[in-house]
């Protein structure tokens, strides 16, 4: 659940949020403010690291070597611009900073594989990265870690027609795969306010519920496979797209939640339910323990009147 929004949120943050946004790479609203430039009056987030007693593990920095070797696998995929890092440092919440020197953008398991590979011969540390809209702080770094930013891997790679299995990278966004399968008839079972900046990957890898979470269930049960990459390189291939699969051990579900401590997802296979033939909206009106409504219900009692959304103006006149 979307914890409760504190009250001392400032103005200037609560003017976007990054369901509006695009991918990482045009950010608006709170992301479009963390970039090089502070808005005037906006306070400069404070290094993870100085507002918190943590401490860095023994891994090491990266060299030049690192870069040529990233050059190598992902060419042109290597951010090192210190204005362009400033964005994927910080969370949209601007709570949290980390001081990351290095972003990479592969576009295929295969390359998330090689990195993964080099950075564990060289022991440096990862921090995977969807749309970087997570509540906790667990997209950014807290030190210098490589950022791995799943924002090229955006391919839709299958979608059944007449079963609604689909199967795409773990950075394709949500919004955008809402809107393909709802094309074709489709809904994707989770929805959240997030939509149109967060990525497939990190709403498995958070184990997001979203709107449609009662309706349609967790992705414990909608997820079907899932292709991870491990941090020493290896690519764990769980990626069926059968509803039932009993064959052994149901890894992928370790995965699901894990907030990228365990591998970085890089292929979701989703089961996606039937587009409904209409939508209704209800409002709900629940009377609160220490009394009375206005209309004489008894407390502890939850009164629900279920109206339909259009037209409603009149709904809402109604209530009064
Ligand atoms: C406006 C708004 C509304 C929201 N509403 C809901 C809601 O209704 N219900 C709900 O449950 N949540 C909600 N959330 C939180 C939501 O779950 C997350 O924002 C979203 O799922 C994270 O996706 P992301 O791509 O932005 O991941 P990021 O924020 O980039 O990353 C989140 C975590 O997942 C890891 N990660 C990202 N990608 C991968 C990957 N490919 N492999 C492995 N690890 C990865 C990161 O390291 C990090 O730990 C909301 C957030 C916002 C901003």
């Amino acid at each position: 659940m979307l914890p409760r929004r504190p009250l001392a949120w400032p103005a200037w943050l609560l003017r976007g949020a990054p369901g509006a946004a695009g991918s990482w790479g045009r950010p608006v609203g709170p992301l479009a403010r963390r970039g090089c430039c502070s808005a005037p009056g906006t306070p400069e987030v404070p290094l993870t690291r100085e507002r918190y007693p943590v401490r860095r593990l023994p891994f090491s920095t990266v060299s030049k070597q690192d870069l040529a070797a990233f050059e190598r696998i992902v060419p042109g995929g290597v951010v090192t611009d210190p204005e362009a890092l400033q964005a994927p440092n910080v969370d949209w919440l601007r709570t949290l900073r980390g001081c990351s020197k290095v972003l990479l953008r592969p576009r295929t398991s295969e390359e998330v594989s090689h990195i993964l590979r080099h950075c564990h011969e060289r022991n440096l540390a990862v921090n995977p990265q969807g749309g970087n809209t997570g509540m906790v702080g667990g997209s950014v770094p807290v030190f210098d870690e490589i950022i791995l930013s799943t924002a090229r891997m955006n391919r839709v790679l299958s979608f059944h027609s007449v079963s609604g299995i689909l199967v795409c990278q773990a950075g394709c966004v949500l919004e955008e795969l809402s809107r393909y399968v709802e094309e074709r008839d489709f809904i994707m079972p989770l929805d959240l306010g997030a939509k149109g900046s967060c990525h497939i990957g990190g709403n498995v890898a958070t184990n997001a519920g979203g709107l449609r979470f009662l309706r349609y269930g967790s992705l414990h049960g909608t997820v079907l496979g899932l292709e991870v990459v491990l941090a020493d390189g290896t690519v764990l291939d769980c990626l069926t797209s059968l509803r039932k699969d009993n064959t052994g051990y149901d890894l992928k579900q370790l995965f699901i939640g894990s907030e990228g401590t365990l591998g970085i997802i890089t292929t979701v296979s989703i089961l996606c339910p039937p587009k409904p033939r209409a939508v209704n909206v209800a409002f709900l009106d629940a009377v609160g323990p220490e009394g009375k409504d206005h209309r004489g219900a008894e407390p502890g009692w939850l009164r629900v009147q279920v109206r339909p959304l259009p037209p409603c103006g009149a709904a809402l006149r109604h209530r009064d």
